[in-house]
């Protein structure tokens, strides 16, 4: 693919995503699930499970039932969990593609037995408990009566149990614990009747790497499959790296005279002479209207002045003299050494690394380098 075609756009390093699997898989010893909802954290759901899949990964995981079916339609085989809600109408195309769906509740449960049985086939589920995330998921008091219930239904092939910790990235709390202690308290009640599933899972990319004992038969990673931290007190060991870098080029530059009011509002003013550059991203590629961030230019962190409009921003060049028309600058990435991570652009905008990526938008170019 030729860069020069483009004037914004996304690099996703599929190395980098293989990598991150093959790290996974040797910390944690299981199966593991890439979790590629959410157009696979904004990376590109379809290219990003082809690598997890290439790179050893048994499972994907995505939210809802299209995204799977994208996935099928991919031409993807490996296994797949619908890990949200899915309408019951959808079963018979589930039970099709091979796609396995979550359930929680007695009434869907039996609304997807009868689906499957008169699309004249089984459908495979796996059952939630909320052990304290407070979201989806039959409460561990209920575990046994439910899946002993389940397990009677005949359009339903109950092949796993699992859950979903709500602090996992907070590993000095016991949160995580005391969530795991509930769910193995059900799994041996489940074993003591025969009715544990044979599949048993639990962790998200926090608890896979700082709760060993919630790894269970498999870990369901997301944000470590990017290379990216679950959070700053839940830092990813040496070896993951980042996939994604964000990308733009200078559209013009010009030298505005002092005084000069800069975008919308005139939220900055020029001082004296500087040098401006425009920059072809703005907030509907998913980078925010606010000011303060900074960008590189030659190497050079150059700082975004005013408001971000919807296409562009503007760029103050002072530090990067020698910046042109049709250069590269770097939102998110490296450049000649330097860098500014998902990290430091969560921390500029106070959220998580994870909105930042989901919210790249869907019209900038992906481009994959394998
Ligand atoms: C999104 C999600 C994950 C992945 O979480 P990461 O923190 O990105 O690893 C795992 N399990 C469930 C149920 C999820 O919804």
């Amino acid at each position: 693919m030729d860069l020069d075609s483009f004037s914004t756009w996304l690099e996703i390093d599929l190395g980098a995503i293989r990598n991150n699997v093959h790290k996974l898989t040797e910390i944690c010893g299981t199966s593991v699930m890439g979790v590629v909802k959410a157009n696979g954290y904004g990376h590109g759901m379809v290219e990003v499970s082809r690598a997890a899949v290439a790179a050893g990964a048994a499972w994907l995981g995505v939210a809802r039932i299209e995204e799977a079916l994208v996935l099928r339609q991919a031409g993807i085989q490996c296994r797949i969990l619908v890990m949200g809600f899915t309408p019951p109408a959808r079963v018979p195309e589930a039970a099709v593609q091979n796609i396995t769906l979550t359930v929680y509740d007695p009434q869907a449960a039996s609304a997807y037995s009868e689906q499957a049985i008169s699309a004249g086939s089984k459908i495979t589920v796996h059952l939630k408990i909320d052990s304290g995330m407070g979201r989806l998921g039959a409460f561990p008091g209920e575990g046994v009566e439910l899946l002993r219930w389940l397990t009677a239904q005949p359009g339903l092939d109950v092949e796993g149990i699992f859950t979903h910790f709500a602090r996992a990235d907070e590993p000095k709390l016991p949160t995580t614990k005391w969530q795991l202690q509930r769910f193995t308290e059900l799994l041996d009640a489940l074993q003591e009747q025969g009715l544990r599933p044979r599949l048993v899972h639990a962790s998200n990319s926090a608890a896979a790497l700082f709760t060993p004992k919630a790894r269970f038969d498999l870990v369901r990673c997301g944000i470590a499959m990017y290379g990216l931290c679950p959070s700053s007190e839940a830092v990813l060991p040496d070896g993951f790296r980042p996939a994604l870098s964000l990308k733009s080029r200078l559209i013009s530059v010009k030298n505005m005279p002092g005084g000069h009011g800069i975008s919308y509002n005139h939220r900055y003013v020029t001082r004296r002479e500087e040098r401006v550059g425009v920059a072809a991203i703005g907030y509907a590629d998913g980078f925010r209207r606010r000011v303060g961030a900074f960008a590189l230019v030659h190497g050079q962190r150059v700082p975004v002045l005013g408001s971000v409009c919807m296409d562009m921003c503007m760029v103050k060049l002072d530090q990067a003299p020698q910046a042109r028309v049709g250069d590269e600058i770097v939102f998110i990435g490296q450049q000649n050494g330097q860098g500014i991570s998902v990290e430091d652009l969560a921390a500029e905008w106070n959220t998580i690394d994870y909105e930042v990526v989901c919210g790249m938008s869907a019209r900038l170019p992906r481009i994959f380098l394998e």
